[in-house]
This record gives structure tokens, sequence and C-alpha cells, in this order.
């Protein structure tokens, strides 16, 4: 069954439409800007303001330079779905590459950032809407059932995570649609409003001391004898310092990174209001899912139990919200037949950045600080990211990291352009209808 309603949506996140978002957080007027900071931060999502936290409140002078308005790229764009991403890991071919122990140590720090990300909302009392309401992940083929219960119980070997097994026979307790057969639940895992969230974050920095400078493309950096000259549009400053937060917004200024980085554009749609009862024929428990498909679709009710917010791939060059707000609304009208008569109020997309090994990276590259390369599952890695690659800028040893220890590598001929990808996604999209 189709979309009935190509519908008039509104082209900008749910988030910031969302009633109860307030952007209070003070930016840096351009002729307040700082000409010599400790550390200039070059990128304005949850990894930079982070970082700027972090530094910020062990004494630094610290100014994070973004490109757009604060928090515009997927920070305040993504599904706000919150676990530890293990799925994302890629266990088997990670452990062939660099060895079992590495990998475990990696998969324990996964829960530890989620684990802090939590508590750090909690005690810094940030309103965005924080529900552990657990996750389904949904077997999206009767042969990939086995595989979601044997990827839980070696996650189980490794880590204290608990799972659910739902068998096809019970799923309906936990969704309200026949695609999937069978899945498993994660009960501790979370949602949040990410716009919120980063308006909290950005507060906090504003409050520490930090430099917040919005509109300031960073265009150049150069090494000097004794630190950075950053050149941004309209000016330029000085840093002992400088950390590169740009993760799928990576642009050729920063070629060594954009080369390491694939940049996926990730699409969302959020329905119109609806009935109490629809949402939770859906979602009977209000809870995150996913499926197990390779093109991955993920969604989840709004904080206050209004909408469905639905995500996935996105098609073509560039935002084109007529492309993947219909792809995106067949493939949910596909799962759940009841939002067949279901208007779309709001479509937007922004750039996620994988990596060639599956794994977030963070170090020190060309002199320069970075952490990036969250592979979709940004939201809990980018703050933990954020906050150790401070630590490491401070030389404390709390910033040492599981993922120091695996290389950041790009590929012989690859300069950051993913020409592969739609052959990628037409080889998945043909996988996942055979249920490979
Ligand atoms: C549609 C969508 C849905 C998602 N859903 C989820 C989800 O449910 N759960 C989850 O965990 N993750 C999700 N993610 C991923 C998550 O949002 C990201 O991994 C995370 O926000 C990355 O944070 P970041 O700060 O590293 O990068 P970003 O928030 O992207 O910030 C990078 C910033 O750098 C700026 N920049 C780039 N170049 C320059 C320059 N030269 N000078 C100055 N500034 C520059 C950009 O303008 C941008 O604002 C989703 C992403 C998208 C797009």
């Amino acid at each position: 069954m189709l979309a009935k309603h190509l519908s008039t949506y509104t082209n900008m996140p749910f988030w910031l439409a969302d009633t109860s978002y307030d952007r209070t957080f003070q930016t840096t007027p351009r002729y307040q800007m700082p000409t010599k900071v400790d550390i200039c931060i070059v990128g304005g999502g949850f990894t930079g303001m982070s970082a700027a936290i972090t530094l910020a409140r062990a004494g630094m002078k610290v100014a994070v330079l973004e490109a757009g308005r604060m928090g515009e790229g997927a920070s305040s764009r993504n599904g706000g779905l919150l676990g530890p991403s293990f799925s994302k890991l890629g266990v088997d071919g990670l452990e062939r590459q660099y060895g079992r122990e590495n990998v475990h140590t990696s998969i324990r720090e996964s829960l530890t950032a989620f684990n802090w990300l939590v508590d750090f909302i909690r005690e810094e009392k940030i309103d965005c809407d924080l529900n552990l309401c657990g996750r389904f992940r949904g077997a999206s083929h009767p042969s990939h059932y086995a595989g979601l219960i044997q990827q839980a119980e070696e996650l189980s070997k490794v880590v204290d995570f608990p799972a659910i097994e739902v068998p096809k026979s019970r799923q309906h307790e936990e969704v309200g649609s026949n695609a999937y057969h069978g899945g498993v639940v994660y009960p501790t895992d979370g949602a949040l409003q990410p716009a919120k969230l980063y308006a909290g974050l950005a507060q906090i920095a504003v409050s520490e001391g930090a430099y917040l400078c919005e509109h300031t493309k960073v265009r150049n950096v150069d090494k000097q004898v004794s630190g950075f000259n950053v050149v941004y549009d309209g000016g330029q400053l000085q840093a002992d310092q400088v950390i590169i937060a740009t993760n799928g917004y990576t642009d050729g200024q920063f070629s060594e990174f954009k080369r390491r980085l694939i940049p996926i554009r990730s699409a969302m749609i959020a329905t119109e209001e609806l009935p109490e009862s629809v949402v939770q024929s859906v979602s009977p428990k209000l809870r995150a899912h996913g499926g197990t498909e390779r093109l991955v679709a993920y969604y989840r009710p709004s904080p206050d139990g209004k909408r469905i917010l639905f995500g996935g791939r996105a098609f073509g060059r560039g935002d084109q919200p007529q492309l993947y707000s219909k792809y995106l609304q067949d493939f949910m009208i596909r799962t759940f037949p009841q939002l067949s008569e279901t208007k779309i109020d709001y479509a937007w997309s922004g750039l996620i950045a994988y990596t060639f090994d599956h794994v977030p990276h963070i170090g020190k590259l060309d002199n320069l600080h970075y952490a990036m390369g969250y592979c979709g599952s940004g939201v809990g890695r980018a703050n933990y990211f954020g906050r150790k690659i401070a630590q490491q800028v401070l030389q404390l040893a709390e910033g040492k990291t599981a993922f120091d220890e695996f290389p950041f590598k790009g590929r012989p001929l690859y300069y950051g352009t993913p020409w592969f990808l739609p052959a990628i996604m037409k080889w998945h999209d043909f996988a996942d209808r055979q249920g490979w």
C-alpha cells in the first residue's frame, strides 16, 4: 500500500517546532569574538559542545566556531534514539582486524558512554525529555531472528546489558506490525529530544565562559611555531590547540579527515498529531524501534506521545525532501498499514559520517585533535567522545579510550566523495528484498 497523501509538510526538523523547545542560550556577537584562545573547536554539534563544557570547566579559554547556526548539523536533526550502539560495531569483522580483547574493551566502553550521558543529563538537570523507554529491534526477515538472539547472547558474555527475546507469537505486545518475525527488546535503551539536549549543553557551555560563534565557517587552520592561526569567514584567531568536530559535514579544508569519512544523508519524517490509540497501535509501550534491514528504518513516538517520527536513508544529492519523504512514508505504511491515511507534517535530513571500519575515531592527526565517525549513532557517542577528546587535550589520564587503539584509515583513491554509495545502496536494497 502506498501513501495516499503527498502531504504539504514543512521542511524542517520537528524538534525545532516542538513548542517545549526553547533556544535560550546566548551566542557571541561578531564584535565580541576573541582573537586569542587556548582551544578552538571547529564544529558546534554535540561533539564540539561537550568538549567545550569540559575544557571551559577546566579553566580554558574556548571558542566554538560553527559554519551555520549553533547545532544546525546532525545534533538537532537526529531521531533522539539513545543506546550503547553495539550493533553498529560490526563485532566479528572488528575482532578479525583488531583482536578480541580490544573489541571487548570497546564494547564495555560503549555501555560506559551511554550510562555517562544518562547520568550527566540527570546531574545537570537538562530538560530534554529523556525517557529510558527501551527499544524493540525487529527481525525484518525470518532468517534474521536467530542472529538477533545470538547477538544478544554474545553481548551478554561481555557486558551486563539486558535483552529480552520476543518471539513472533508475542511481538504484538511490542509493535503493531506484521512486518517482523520476532525480535529483541533492549529495555534500558532510551530516547530524548535532541534539540533540547543541544540547547541545554550550549547553555552550560556559555555559563562556563565558552564563546559560541555561529556563521563562522573555518576556511583554514595553519600550524605556526607556537599554536595555530585559524582563519574563518570574516576574521581569524590564534589558538594553542584545535579540535576538529565536523563529523558528517567535514569539508575539503580538512581533507585528511574528509578522506577517512563516508558522509551519508539520513532523513526523518514526523506525522501529524494522532489519537493516542493510533500511536499505541504502532508502539504499545511507546518504545524506540528499529529493524534488521541493511537500509535501516528507525522510529519512535514523539516525547508527548502524539506523533510517530520515522527515519531512514535519504536519496539523491543534497536535501531532497520530495524524494525521501515519499520513500519514508511508503516504508512506514508498508510496516504500519494503519497509518495509510496519516499526513506528514515535517520532513528533514542531515549528514552522518561512516568510517571504513565501522567504529568512531578519536585522537590526533596532522597536529589537530579530532573525534568523529559515529556511523549514525552519535547522540551518546558524540557527547562522550567530545568529553574524551577534551580530556586528551588536557592530557588527563581519564581521556584514554579503548577506541584510541583503532587506527583511523582511509582507502586508496578515496578522497571523501563516496561515488560508490548509489551502487552499495542498490545492493543493500536488493539484499533486503532477498532477506539476506
Ligand atoms: C536524520 C538523522 C537521524 C539520526 N538519528 C540518530 C539517532 O536516533 N540516534 C543517534 O545516536 N544518532 C543519530 N544520528 C546521528 C547523530 O545525530 C550524529 O552522529 C551526531 O549528532 C554527531 O554530532 P557531531 O557534533 O559530531 O556532528 P554535527 O552535529 O553534525 O556537527 C558538526 C558541525 O560542524 C560544522 N562544520 C563543518 N565544517 C565546518 C567548518 N569548516 N567550520 C565551522 N563549522 C563546520 C557543521 O556545520 C555542523 O554543525 C542521526 C543523524 C541524522 C542526520
